[in-house]
Formats: structure tokens, C-alpha cells, sequence
């Protein structure tokens, strides 16, 4: 696991501490309707949202998104053309948040099924990669295809190999990704250069 690190991204906080994006979807308590508000709580160490009515404090917190690099016996990593948004017609590797019923492995396996059709084992966590402003920490797994067979699916337009040396950098769907990636390619071409800075940086999505 090579990058723990935050990509020292400036995260924009509105009114409700959160990113301006989540607050209309916390606006009111989950337990008795009434109005959330933002600011100091006992016993709390930050300004959090909570009920003006029952009290109920209202944690936001990121999400995790899981993800694969499913890697073909030729060492190529396997990416999919994106048929949703965000990031629509753009590449990324496999992958989607967590459900509440799952372990991390079952959710790369089930995601990355969902949307190359192949069949993987995840092996060794790549890297952890907070990005702040859409509230979410991705984690990348190497995995090795077991089965299945490349296909378009509900959230894929294409799926297809890339070596290490041919990673279409600039149509990168995230930034995330692209840390993902450049991590990948360390460790297995540790001789190429790694990526344009100028093409890391995403203005939207994970
Ligand atoms: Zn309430």
C-alpha cells in the first residue's frame, strides 16, 4: 500500500460544514423531521449538523468506494469505457461503493463482475485514496481474473487491456483512478515515468 496520503486537495465546506453538493440531501432530522442546523455540541470536538427539535446529531461521514485493477496473465490491467455518469465515455477501473451488507473483498469481486464480466480474486491493497470534495476514500486492489470474459455491460460502454506503457492517461475519468494507476505502474514498470501532474488533476467525480 504505497499512498496513505491526501493529494492536498482544498476542500470547499458550505453552511453545513459539509461539501455544498451533500446539503440538500441533510437538511432534515432522520428520526423526527425537524430542521437540521450546524454548529457547537457538547461533548462534541467540531461544529456538527443536529436536530433542533430532538437533538439528534447528524455524522457525515465519507464512503467507501472499492474498486479492482483486474490484471490479465499478459500483465495488462483491464479498464472499462464508463456508459454512466460521472465520467461518462471516459476510463476507469471496476468498481462502486460498498453496501452495508458485504465485506470490501465481496464488493470487488461483485463490482468488478457487474461491470467487465470477469470473474476476479483480489489480492494486495494497492493504495487507499482519500478525495475529499466528493466525500469518499477509494480502495484499489490488484486482482487476477479467474474467469469470466470481458463485456459491455449496464455501466460499461467497452472493456479492454492496457500495459502499463499505454494507459490513456488524459481520459482518465478520475483522479482517483489516476492515482490508482500511477501506483500500478510503480510497482510493476517502475522504469517509465509516472504521469503529467497536469493530467492528474479532475475537476468533478472521485
Ligand atoms: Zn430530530
Amino acid at each position: 500500500m504505497s499512498d496513505l496520503r491526501s493529494s492536498h486537495e482544498e476542500v470547499r465546506l458550505g453552511p453545513g460544514g459539509i461539501p455544498d453538493w451533500l446539503e440538500p440531501m441533510v437538511r432534515f432530522c432522520s428520526r423526527c423531521g425537524g430542521a437540521l442546523g450546524f454548529g457547537p455540541i457538547d461533548g462534541e470536538e467540531r461544529e456538527r449538523l443536529s436536530c433542533s427539535k430532538c437533538g439528534f446529531i447528524f455524522y457525515v461521514n465519507p464512503r467507501l468506494i472499492v474498486t479492482t485493477l483486474p490484471i490479465t496473465e499478459r500483465g495488462e490491467v483491464m479498464l472499462i469505457r464508463r456508459g454512466i455518469a460521472p465520467g461518462y465515455d471516459r476510463w476507469a477501473q471496476p468498481g462502486g461503493f460498498l453496501e452495508i451488507d458485504e465485506s470490501v473483498r465481496d464488493a470487488a469481486v461483485r463490482e468488478t463482475l457487474e461491470e467487465t464480466g470477469l470473474i476476479v480474486e483480489p489480492g494486495e491493497i494497492l493504495g487507499l485514496y482519500s478525495r475529499l470534495q466528493a466525500a469518499v476514500v477509494v480502495v484499489a486492489f490488484e486482482a487476477r481474473i479467474v474467469g469470466g470474459a470481458p463485456a459491455v455491460t449496464r455501466e460499461s460502454l467497452e472493456t479492454r487491456p492496457f500495459a502499463p506503457d499505454a494507459i490513456p492517461w488524459p481520459e482518465i475519468a478520475f483522479e482517483t483512478s489516476i492515482r490508482a494507476l500511477r501506483d500500478w505502474v510503480a510497482r510493476v514498470r517502475p522504469d517509465l515515468p509516472p504521469p503529467d501532474s497536469a493530467a492528474i488533476h479532475r475537476p468533478f467525480g472521485a
